[in-house]
């Protein structure tokens, strides 16, 4: 039987060589219901300790993301204002120039994005696309900056372009439990996600995967979705967690307010979970006030989206965002102190059983 207070113990005691904290991969439901179930501060406590030592607690990545084709979408996710299943107000837009998507980029680096994500509406990218997706992964990297991409289901074939192209992320969301899924999407299967992470993965890029918190899903759900994710046999090196955002006209417009310590919650038991991997606080900051984000930063989340759009739906100013960073002492994550290779390289220590070094922060160093 699971004890709650065996994890104190191992989550709590400091990292060392001789005493690496593993990354796991075999989770079962029940323990991780335990973790959302331990009183708040010790939660948080436990997520907090784990993030110290993997991350600077006081970093946080930051992501842009552009759409670079928008709406009519022929998938029926209940949540989102793109899908033509649904009867919102939102005019489709369609593949955006090479140059158009370029000129963004180079703005979101003036900014202090390190990752620019591209997402496009499609249920998978056609052939007459990839050219176009190709040259824009080859000329946002050519600035210096991170590429992400996000457009639909891929094959495998998709994915070895995409990766030869140089794309670093490829995102790819299981948006919640395969129990509670059907509810939520009827045109892609669960195992077709998995199928193209899948892909992904094999073509050697690295993996961004989350969820939808709020969608009317059970506690049970949220273990679920997370239980999927951790057990993967490589953590996703980015894991968005989502507050739905109840568009007007979207099967899910209705849904009730979704408690904000819940919410939390989740960031936490994600990073205790997935201790080296950068938890995304992504769609749905606009609803919370600087208090909740901040939370959320102690309970781990350690990346965010920056602009002042998400896609469809409305995000931050960057300036908000700049305040509430000097305000907490938060500042943009360098991707030297953290760099890919080191990540890639802890997950692989971590698969095969041998002692972290790469990536511990010793959070006794700072002030
Ligand atoms: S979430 Fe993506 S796949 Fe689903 S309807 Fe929206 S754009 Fe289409």
């Amino acid at each position: 039987m699971f004890n709650s207070a065996n994890i104190m113990t191992i989550s709590t005691t400091k990292f060392s060589p001789d005493n690496p904290l593993m990354l796991r991969h075999n989770w079962s439901k029940a323990e991780i219901l335990s973790l959302f179930a331990l009183p708040f501060n010790d939660l948080i406590f436990q997520a907090q300790t784990v993030h110290r030592q993997y991350f600077d607690p006081n970093q946080v990545q930051i992501s842009t993301l552009l759409s670079i084709k928008t709406g009519a979408c022929p998938e029926d996710c209940k949540y989102c204002p793109q899908s033509a299943h649904h009867n919102v107000e939102l005019a489709p837009e369609r593949l955006m120039q090479v140059d158009d998507v370029l000129a963004k980029a180079k703005m979101a680096k003036q900014q202090g994005a390190t990752r620019f994500c591209m997402g496009a509406a499609w249920k998978n990218p056609r052939v007459k696309d990839m050219p176009y997706v190709l040259e824009m992964v080859r000329e946002v990297k050519a600035i210096g900056l991170e590429t992400c991409m996000t457009l639909g289901r891929l094959d495998e074939d998709q994915a070895g372009q995409l990766a030869s192209a140089g794309l670093d992320y490829y995102n790819h969301n299981l948006d919640t439990s395969p129990e509670f899924y059907p509810q939520i999407i009827t045109t892609r299967t669960y195992q077709q996600r998995l199928d193209t992470l899948d892909h992904v993965r094999s073509a050697g890029m690295k993996v961004c995967a989350g969820g939808i918190i709020g969608m009317g899903e059970t506690l049970s759900d949220r273990a679920g979705l997370l239980l999927q994710l951790a057990n993967m046999s490589v953590h996703p090196e980015s894991v968005p967690v989502n507050m739905l955002v109840r568009v007007a006209g979207t099967p899910l417009q209705n849904m009730e307010d979704l408690e904000p310590f819940d919410f939390i919650r989740t960031i936490a038991v994600a990073r205790i979970l997935m201790p080296a991997s950068h938890v995304r606080l992504s769609a749905g900051r606009q609803d919370m006030n600087e208090q909740m984000q901040a939370l959320c930063f102690l309970a781990g989340a350690n990346s965010i989206f920056y602009g002042e759009h998400l896609l469809t739906t409305d995000n931050p100013s960057t300036t908000h965002d700049q305040e509430l960073f000097h305000k907490l002492g938060i500042v943009s994550e360098q991707r030297d102190d953290i760099s890919d290779e080191s990540h890639t390289e802890i997950i692989d220590q971590a698969l095969y059983n041998e002692p972290l070094v790469a990536l511990y922060y010793d959070a006794s160093t700072t002030q």
